[in-house]
């Protein structure tokens, strides 16, 4: 990864780190990825023998608060320094919870792989998509007019980073899809200056979903890599990789980590990914190579407190997302029948257009080792729309008692959201047009409750439209709030 000159007794070491790197790659080929999904998201890569080599004989894999590494010499200093050994220098670069955390995401994510596939945490789900977009959009090319082509209906974070950040900041142009079910979309708005295919699997808050196999085919064809968020489907019900997508990024943030104690993202990549930039190293491990040379120049890292906290919610994942996307389906089915609900948007529902789609890609993973067949899940979140006008969807969320106003998904806490006036607020209203975001639209991850008292909540704040409102404490303003950007 580097042209640097190094003293022959850094060489040394290297050739000694070489075998255990060896021996590491072995026991993930040869054991790790032998396991189901379950037993990869509770142990990872930490064992018994790794627990008692480094670090006591701990079960769960310790917060390591620490800036940086010490090292016994000159020698292992410039072997480390130069990623000549296994090491994590210091911590804006590595550390070693983090590494428990990335491995866990790395084997998850790609789950069903051959290939080994390998992860980067970032301290959000937002620095995990800037720092897999940007990679692909440096060293133009003078007079270049650099292009990618994404899906409009995207995370509202998503949508201003690709129109803001890139579009109007950077003059790269966001080649905006429209109706991503239609190829043929896709397939016009690609040309020799296109970096990447970017979609979100499904959508959040709307569900747009596509064909990610004809999609990913595209990109390929066009020698162009796929890069995905699966941050609403997470890698129990759907792994982009395993079907040839180049480039996974997650909101960690979200389902992954239910319980909601903070902020962070990943990238995974699968080895030897489809680009045409041309950069040393970047193909052959992109997640690698992204932690190692941009990710230490920008700093976009995770702290070694929320690895763990993340990692602990993810050892649950694929129970927890059976039982909430059960809970989802029963509360999508309330909503349908309600005669104060215009539309129900949910994957699960018979009767959406993207249903049959999304069938074929929304599998519980391992489910046919507990029944005998795949079982369909389409995960917690939903949307809908209020019979009625704007007014009338602020009464209804005024009036929810249990579950939560907040704008958050994934939560093991029933969280509901009108995306117009917070998410997808700063897009306008012509953008939320093309993204198909009502004004009457409510966003509802569903939690862990028990559904019928989610859908007694819904019911009875659905029957207060047009009623006087409920006295309520008065707000107090919390510390530390964005009012001097309102
Ligand atoms: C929340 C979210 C993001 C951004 O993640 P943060 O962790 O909030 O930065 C990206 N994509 C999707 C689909 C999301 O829901």
């Amino acid at each position: 990864m580097s042209r640097q000159k190094f003293s022959p007794g850094a060489l040394r070491l290297a050739k000694i780190a070489k075998k255990d790197i060896e021996a590491r790659e072995r026991y993930v080929r040869d054991v790790v990825k032998r396991w189901k999904f379950d037993t990869v998201a509770v142990h990872g890569l930490y064992s018994v023998e790794e627990a008692l080599r480094f670090n006591q004989g701990a079960v769960v894999e310790p917060i390591f608060m620490s800036s940086s590494q010490g090292y016994y010499s000159a020698d292992h200093m410039e072997a480390g320094l130069g990623y000549l050994v296994p090491n994590w220098c210091y911590s804006r670069i590595a550390n070693p919870s983090l590494y428990y955390l990335e491995a866990t995401m790395a084997l998850i994510e790609g789950y069903g792989c051959d290939d080994l596939t390998d992860c980067c945490t970032f301290s959000s789900g937002m620095a995990a998509i800037v720092s897999a977009i940007e990679p692909f959009l440096t060293r133009r090319e003078c007079g270049e007019k650099l292009n990618f082509v994404a899906t409009c209906q995207v995370y509202g974070g998503t949508f201003q980073q690709f129109a803001e950040r890139q579009q109007k900041d950077k003059g790269i142009e966001w080649r905006c899809i429209i109706d991503s079910t239609d190829p043929d979309e896709w397939r016009r708005n690609i040309d020799g200056n296109t970096r990447f295919l970017y979609g979100e699997l499904p959508s959040n808050p709307g569900q747009a979903f596509f064909d990610l196999d004809a999609v990913t085919a595209l990109a390929h064809e066009h020698g162009i890599p796929m890069i995905v968020d699966s941050t609403v489907a997470t890698p129990a019900l759907l792994r982009p990789l395993a079907r040839g997508a180049d480039i996974v990024v997650q909101s960690v943030t979200k389902s992954l980590a239910s319980s909601g104690f903070g902020i962070a993202g990943a990238l995974i990549s699968r080895r030897n990914i489809v680009t045409n930039v041309r950069v040393p190293g970047m193909k052959e491990n992109f997640a690698q190579w992204v932690k190692f040379l941009p990710g230490r120049d920008n700093g976009p890292n995770l702290s070694p407190m929320q690895a763990i906290l993340s990692l602990n919610d993810i050892r649950t994942l694929r129970p927890r997302m059976d039982r909430l996307s059960r809970s989802a389906q029963r509360v999508a089915e309330f909503l349908e029948s309600h005669p104060r609900v215009a539309s129900v948007n949910y994957l699960g529902l018979k009767d959406n257009p993207l249903h049959a789609l999304a069938r074929k890609y929304m599998v519980l993973v391992d489910s046919e080792h507990d029944t005998g067949t795949k079982e369909n899940r389409y995960g917690h979140l939903l949307s809908f729309c209020v019979d009625g006008s704007p007014k009338d969807t602020r009464d209804f969320f005024d009036a929810l008692d249990r579950i939560w106003r907040a704008t958050d998904l994934g939560r093991i806490k029933s969280v509901a959201t009108i995306p117009a006036i917070s998410t997808h607020s700063q897009q306008g209203e012509e953008g939320r047009k093309m993204a198909k975001i009502q004004p009457t639209m409510v966003r509802l991850c569903v939690g862990g409750e028990h559904p019928d008292d989610i859908i007694a909540d819904l019911d009875q704040a659905l029957r207060r439209i047009g009623s006087p409102k409920k006295k309520r404490a008065f707000p107090t303003f919390a510390a530390g709030g964005g009012a001097a950007l309102a």
